[in-house]
């Protein structure tokens, strides 16, 4: 089988790999019914973060089980499966909290971005559906297993509630995500900072009510503005670097939660400007496993739509020109067609 490994910075390749297997008993290998590249792959792609050997791509992912190990109970061969990014068992103490990206077993996804994939801890990471899904749900489900999930965790954990005014900092994919799920939480007000036109389309189509194009003070100075002075009830921060960081604290409000789940590179915090912020954060891996069985109802209601946030979407053997399209900004997001 064919798969993707990205040997250095800038230099991925789908290359053939030797077919995975069951190695524990609460394993499953599925079949990948498509998958897709990550921001955070641009990491490593844009030696972000050390390669220190070959690594194999992929932590998004769907499909149809092909095989089981002994111990595995809630899923079965022919089974269409949707999973989080995070493997956890579901049973450890942090997993009953809902917390399973912090699981007491927790491993992180690898090697999604080819043609089949093993699955470790299967029972406490997959979720089936009750029937093979139409051929039209495969992005919005392929969405869950990390985007989605990971938006929508930006706004549980900044306790995004009805009639609430959000402010959404970011317009990658995640940020975008971020809008959809503050809309489903019923936010009255969506505010999404966003330079890009196609993303601030996008971002109205799911729900934002404004944009803001300015950043740093003016940026901050135009939502405090839309918001009688006093910042947003919840924010979202979907990037991970200081300026977006700073920028999404000093438009919280004192009292008011910041959910962020963009992976920080070089932030710091000064300790007792954060005390007189009177601001609370959260946030972290998402828990995708807590969210899985009702964002997928959702998708397969046909209630959401998020498999929009794909602009590109090329056959799995081209990931090579998935990756440079999203490191050069010609892609918000890159589906993998397998
Ligand atoms: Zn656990």
């Amino acid at each position: 089988m064919y798969g993707t490994i990205m040997h250095a910075p800038g230099d991925v390749r789908y290359e053939e790999l030797a077919m995975p297997t069951i190695q524990q008993p609460t394993d499953a290998i599925i079949k990948l019914s498509a998958t897709c590249i990550c921001g955070s792959d641009l990491w490593p792609y844009r030696g972000a973060n050390a390669i220190t050997a070959p690594m194999a791509m992929g932590h998004e992912y769907c499909g149809i089980v092909v095989e089981v190990g002994s111990d595995v109970k809630t899923v079965k061969p022919g089974q269409f499966v949707v999973g989080s990014f995070v493997l956890s068992d579901n049973t450890c103490p942090h997993c009953a909290h809902g917390f399973q990206s912090s699981c007491e077993q927790r491993e992180f996804m690898t090697g999604a971005q080819a043609e089949y994939a093993r699955i470790p801890l299967a029972d406490g990471t997959l979720v089936s559906t009750d029937s093979q899904p139409d051929e039209d749900l495969i992005p919005s489900l392929l969405a869950v297993s990390d985007v989605l999930g990971t938006g929508w965790y930006a706004a549980d954990a900044a306790r995004v509630q009805a009639g609430m005014s959000v402010v959404v900092v970011g317009d990658g994919a995640v940020g975008l995500m971020g809008v959809l799920a503050a809309k489903q939480m019923g936010a009255e007000r969506i505010i999404a900072m966003s330079r890009h036109k196609s993303r601030q389309d996008l971002a109205l189509e799911y729900g934002a009510t404004d944009i803001v194009a300015e950043r740093g003070e003016e940026g901050i100075a135009k939502i405090k503005a839309m918001t009688n002075r006093i910042g947003a009830d919840a924010v979202l921060e979907c990037v991970g670097t200081q300026e977006s960081m700073t920028q999404a604290l000093q438009v919280a409000r004192p009292g008011s939660m910041v959910g962020f789940v963009g992976v920080p590179h070089g932030v710091q915090f000064d300790g007792q400007k954060l005390f007189f912020t009177q601001v609370g954060m959260l946030g972290g891996p998402a828990p995708v496993r807590r969210f899985l069985p009702h964002l997928m109802d959702l998708v397969l209601s046909r209630k959401i739509n998020p498999g929009k946030v794909f602009d590109q979407q090329i056959p799995l053997a081209d990931v090579a020109e998935g990756y440079r399209a999203m490191d050069e900004r010609r892609a918000i997001k890159t589906l993998l067609r397998v």
